[in-house]
């Protein structure tokens, strides 16, 4: 261990310190023990560090310490080799110059909005984005004074129209949350830069491997590390990342006034799902194709909404920016299937678990009615003949591990019984 890492000023004491001499008790020994293990412990993986109270060698070196510049430490809220190196990582996995881990994925997405907005601004909003980020805005964001402006992504007009003096933030999702859709990116990203207009993308779909955004010109990536990072569905955690310097400074200041750390044994479960990550998502991927697929032949289902499939919407957009697929897509049964029948299908599944997130090793599924949300989010956006073509009720699928056979044969089976 080193110096450094034990603050070695406090005086070093043991049992048999102090020959006659008088003895410090127990309790104050324990804090103070002389011994030291050997240094030179070098573990395969980076070894977990927890802390509130970072050690100094002196007053001074605590004055002129910076959190900031991530060159050192000072406390356990603002960062630790793990957290670092954590961040490190996904920048490097991303393209991007910089990350700041968030206790969440939700949490990022809040950063990134009290680290950018103030009273006055607009944030626009895509209306299939992921829901609670979309309520912090539409209840927190607006009751402090910033306007809340729901866009189409699927209609660029839609946000050509809503653009004004006020647009400070865009935010994208590729795909949709739920529903699917895979958005022209470029074309929003065109006419944010226009309006000179911020961008944020929620990448977690892509799980930082499938797309790259900043080489598509957007200026803050958000990951939920919950999904696919972690990949043990056990760990919840997010991040917000940029290649700009000065958006890196903002977000560092909010992270510090909101003290969003993360906690030192999730760093280290995050840097040990982390090392997995490219197989685990290749595999995903591959599954939920074989997966969407056989959904797609069956008579059953209407349209199965997997960006990777031809039928799917946005699918050429897809094909133009993403490098592969995740594991999640959504099913459309057919009309006549009432959505308590979709319901007793999830019911009588056997290796898919019912419950929210994704990512991980263990297939989920979801049943959603999208037509009381649609309802509500594109007001006036999407035109009448528009909303009669998007799903109400609908099947989500997080296809995790498992033999993709057996997933098929259990859906089969649970098809023929509940539809
Ligand atoms: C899960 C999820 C989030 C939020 O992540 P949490 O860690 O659960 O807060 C954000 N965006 C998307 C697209 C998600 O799927």
């Amino acid at each position: 261990m080193s110096k450094e890492e034990h603050g070695s000023r406090l005086e070093q004491t043991s049992p048999a310190a102090g020959d006659g001499a008088e003895r410090p008790a127990p309790a104050t020994w324990l804090q103070h023990h002389r011994y030291r293990a050997p240094a030179g412990f070098a573990s395969a993986q980076m070894p977990t560090y927890r802390a509130s109270t970072v050690l100094f060698d002196n007053v001074g070196q605590m004055r002129s310490r910076q959190w900031r510049d991530k060159s050192g430490y000072t406390y356990g809220l603002h960062g630790t080799p793990a957290s670092f190196t954590l961040e490190r990582r996904l920048a490097d996995l991303e393209g991007a110059e910089h990350a700041v881990l968030c206790p969440s994925g939700l949490s990022a997405i809040a950063l990134i909005d009290l680290a950018l907005l103030e009273r006055g601004d607009q944030v626009l909003i895509p209306c299939n984005a992921y829901a609670p980020g979309r309520d912090l805005a539409q209840h927190m964001l607006k009751s402090w004074g910033i306007e809340v402006a729901i866009y189409d992504p699927m209609r660029p007009a839609t946000l050509r129209e809503r653009l004004g003096p006020r647009s400070r933030l865009l935010w994208l999702e590729a795909p949709g949350s739920v529903s699917m859709e895979m958005p022209d990116l470029r074309a929003l990203v065109a006419l944010a830069r226009d309006a000179g207009v911020l961008t944020a993308i929620d990448n977690t779909w892509s799980a930082g491997l499938a797309l790259r955004p900043f080489e598509l010109g957007i200026d803050l990536s958000m990951q939920a590390l919950t999904k696919y990072q972690s990949g043990g569905a056990d760990v919840l955690m997010g991040a917000a990342l940029t290649r700009d310097d000065r958006l890196h400074e903002s977000l560092l200041r909010a992270h510090m006034h909101l003290g969003l750390g993360v906690g030192g044994d999730d760093v280290s479960l995050m840097l040990r799902g982390l090392a997995s990550l490219p197989l685990r998502y290749a595999a995903h991927d591959a599954s939920a194709r074989q997966v969407a697929r056989w959904l797609e032949q069956r008579p059953e289902v209407a349209r199965v909404l997997h960006p990777a499939l031809p039928q799917s919407p946005g699918h050429a957009y897809w094909q133009r920016d993403f490098r592969a697929a995740a594991g999640l897509f959504s099913v459309v049964f057919d009309e006549a299937i009432e959505p308590r029948r979709v319901d007793a299908l999830v019911d009588s599944l056997r290796c898919f678990g019912i419950g929210y997130s994704w990512g991980g090793p263990l297939s989920l599924a979801v049943p959603y009615d999208m037509a009381s949300t649609r309802a509500v989010l594109t007001p006036a956006a999407a035109p009448d003949e528009d909303r009669a073509a998007q799903p109400g009720y609908l099947l989500r699928l997080n296809i995790g591990l498992e033999q993709p056979e057996d997933l098929i044969a259990d859906l089969e089976q649970a098809m023929r019984k509940a539809l």
